[in-house]
C-alpha cells in the first residue's frame, strides 16, 4: 500500500488564501495594509528568482511589497543604514534579507540588526532564544511550514517519536524546537550520528534536512511513519534532454513512499510552503505591531 502524498502545493494555496482573507479584514476593519520589505545584495541567480517570487506572492495576497536591490559591493554600513530605515518605517511590518550575503558582509551582524518584531525569517538571535524557551516569537518559515503540514495530517503530535536529520540553524534546530513544543520525543541526527538507519527506524515522524540527494532509503523508514522531505537537490537529467536537470529530495521517494504512511514529494512538498509561511509571518508581525489578534492556524 502506498503512502498518502502530502501535497505542499495545495496546502500552500490554502495558507495563502487564509493570509489573503486576513489582509482583507485588516484593510476593511482597521485600514492597515501589511508590508514586506525584501533586501537583495548582489545578483545571485537563485536569490533573484526567490526574491521575484516572494514579491509576486506578496502582492497577490494584497500586501505591499518593497524590494531593495543593492549592488554586490554595497558596504556593511550602507546595508545597516537601510535596515535601520526599514526598522523605523511604520508601513513595513516584515523585513527579509535574502541569504547568502556576499562574503564581505557579516551575516550575523546584519540579521541581528533587524528589529526582532519585523524579523519574518525568524533568524534574529532574540527570536531563536524565544523559540527555544517556548515563548512567542517569529518562527523560521520552512520548519513552521513543516509543522503546519504535520499538524494537519496528524492532529495532535503529542508523544510521537520524531527524528530530525540535520542540525542547521535555519531548518534542523528550529524544526526540533517546534516538534518539542508540540510534545514529540525529539532526536536530532547529524553527520556524526552513529547508526543513523537505526535511529530513523524508531521514528513516527522523520524530517530530512540534509542536502544529500535521496540519502534516506525506504528500508530506514518505520512502516506507517510520516516523512517530511526538506531537501532540494538538483541533479543532471540527460534523459530529459541536453543540459536538463531534475529536483530530488533527501529521501528516496520511490522506496520510502512504499513504506511510509504519508510523505511529502520533491518538488511540490515543503518547497511551496516556505514563501506561504513568509506571508503568514508578515501578517502575524503586522497584527502584533497593531495590538490585534493574530491569524488563527498560521503561527506556532
Ligand atoms: P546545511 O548544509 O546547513 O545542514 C545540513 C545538515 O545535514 C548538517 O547538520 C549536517 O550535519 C547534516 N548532514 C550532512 N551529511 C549528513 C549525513 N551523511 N548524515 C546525517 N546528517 C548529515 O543545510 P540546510 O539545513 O540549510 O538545508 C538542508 C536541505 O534543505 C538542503 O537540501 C536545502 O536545499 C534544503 N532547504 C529547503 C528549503 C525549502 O524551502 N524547502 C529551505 C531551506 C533548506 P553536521 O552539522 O554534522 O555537518
Amino acid at each position: 500500500m502506498g503512502a498518502d502524498i502530502i501535497d505542499g502545493k495545495a496546502f500552500a494555496a490554502v495558507v495563502r488564501g487564509k493570509v489573503g482573507e486576513h489582509v482583507a479584514r485588516l484593510m476593511a476593519d482597521h485600514g492597515i495594509k501589511p508590508g514586506l520589505a525584501v533586501v537583495l545584495v548582489g545578483e545571485d541567480p537563485a536569490s533573484q528568482v526567490y526574491v521575484r517570487s516572494k514579491g509576486k506572492q506578496t502582492v497577490e495576497v494584497g500586501m505591499n511589497s518593497y524590494e531593495h536591490k543593492l549592488d554586490i559591493d554595497t558596504s556593511e554600513a550602507d546595508l545597516l543604514a537601510l535596515i535601520e530605515r526599514l526598522n523605523n518605517d511604520a508601513d513595513v511590518h516584515g523585513i527579509l534579507v535574502q541569504l547568502p550575503l556576499p562574503g564581505h558582509l557579516n551575516e550575523d551582524l546584519v540579521i541581528n540588526s533587524i528589529d526582532p518584531a519585523k524579523d519574518v525569517d525568524g533568524f534574529h538571535i532574540s527570536n531563536v532564544g524565544l523559540l527555544a524557551t517556548g515563548q512567542k516569537s517569529m518562527v523560521p518559515c520552512t520548519p513552521l511550514g513543516c509543522l503546519m503540514m504535520l499538524r494537519d495530517h496528524h492532529g495532535s503530535l503529542s508523544g510521537l517519536d520524531a527524528v530530525v536529520i540535520g542540525r542547521s540553524n535555519i531548518v534542523g534546530k528550529p524544526m526540533a524546537q517546534l516538534l518539542l513544543g508540540d510534545s514529540c520525543t525529539v532526536t536530532i541526527a547529524h553527520s556524526r550520528t552513529k547508526d543513523l538507519p537505526d535511529v530513523v527506524r524508531r521514528a513516527d515522524i522523520v524530517v530530512a534536512a540534509v542536502g544529500r540527494p535521496e540519502m534516506v532509503p525506504g528500508d530506514w523508514i518505520k512502516p506507517g511513519a510520516t516523512v517530511i522531505d526538506v531537501g532540494i537537490n538538483r541533479l543532471d537529467a540527460p534523459e530529459r534532454g541536453e543540459g536538463k536537470t531534475r529536483l530530488v529530495g533527501d529521501v528516496d521517494f520511490a522506496t520510502a513512499s512504499a513504506v511510509a504512511g504519508a510523505i511529502t514529494p520533491v518538488p511540490g512538498g515543503v518547497g511551496p510552503m516556505t514563501i506561504a509561511v513568509l506571508l503568514a509571518n508578515t501578517v502575524t508581525a503586522c497584527c502584533r505591531a497593531a495590538g490585534l489578534p493574530e491569524p488563527e492556524g498560521l503561527t506556532a
